[in-house]
């Protein structure tokens, strides 16, 4: 926060806002994250990727975390990233998009949102935090803020809910040790600021947070509702917005 601003009015006087979110639809998010949040009732924002196998072939199971209380976000439909990671396939790296390119493809993202019955707005991770195209590279920004409500960034500290901007909220990796991760919570509370952590993995797949540290950073946020306001990153983003207007 601004020295000096007033303390970020968090809905029922509480102290903070974290966001969970998960990243490329993988497996482990599908069944043991949300098996985790569901016992908490916990909401979560799974920013889907469109090639995703798993959301091909558990589309019903997706969809369900809608009525469960979750988000879908979008995350593109290729994940496009810089040629220098080995694993991107030749022909979608960043530097083969254009911006009609991914314009195009964020039209194709927010077709699949809308058939996976995923309200609007809608909201976006950049894939690899990546946020320009091309050569020479050019940013998208401008392209997904017309389209998305907010967007996950990938400066790594806690948002400044009065002045961050909504188009790069900054996001932390949560792939850590249950310790750090409920110290990231308390550092959230001291600032009275936007926690928004990002996981790959939980407990499997790939840049996995350990299953028992996930779950103990969700029993702590279940046990201090009443200070943290643990909510999708679309509800805290439209809040955040709708605030900032009111104090304009
Ligand atoms: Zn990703």
């Amino acid at each position: 926060m601004v020295p000096g601003a007033t303390a970020f009015p968090w809905p029922g006087g509480r102290r903070a806002a974290v966001s969970l979110t998960y990243d490329d639809a993988v497996p482990s998010q599908r069944v043991q994250a949300a098996r985790q949040l569901g016992a908490r009732q916990l909401p979560g924002t799974f920013f889907v990727l469109g090639k995703s196998e798993d959301l091909s072939r558990h589309r019903r199971e997706w969809q369900a975390l809608l009525g469960a209380g979750h988000e879908l976000g979008s995350h593109t439909i290729h994940h496009p990233c810089d040629c220098s990671h080995s694993w991107v396939p030749r022909g979608y790296t960043s530097q083969d998009y254009d911006l009609p390119r991914m314009s195009a493809e964020l039209d194709q993202t927010q077709q699949l949102l809308a058939e996976l019955g995923a309200p609007v707005p809608h909201t976006f991770a950049y894939p690899c935090g990546e946020t320009q195209v091309g050569q020479p590279p050019q940013s998208y920004v401008p392209l997904v803020s017309e389209r998305f409500l907010a967007a996950r960034g990938v400066e790594a500290r806690v948002a400044d809910p009065w002045s961050d901007a909504l188009e790069q909220v900054p996001a932390i990796d949560g792939a850590r040790a249950a310790a750090e991760l409920l110290q990231l919570v308390d550092q959230a509370e001291a600032a009275g600021g936007w926690l928004v952590l990002l996981f790959h993995g939980v407990g499997g797949d790939h840049l996995p947070v350990a299953l028992e540290a996930h779950e103990a950073l969700l029993e702590q946020l279940a046990n201090r509702r009443g200070a943290i306001w643990t909510e999708t990153f679309r509800n805290v983003a439209a809040y955040v917005s709708a605030c900032r207007a009111k104090q304009a």
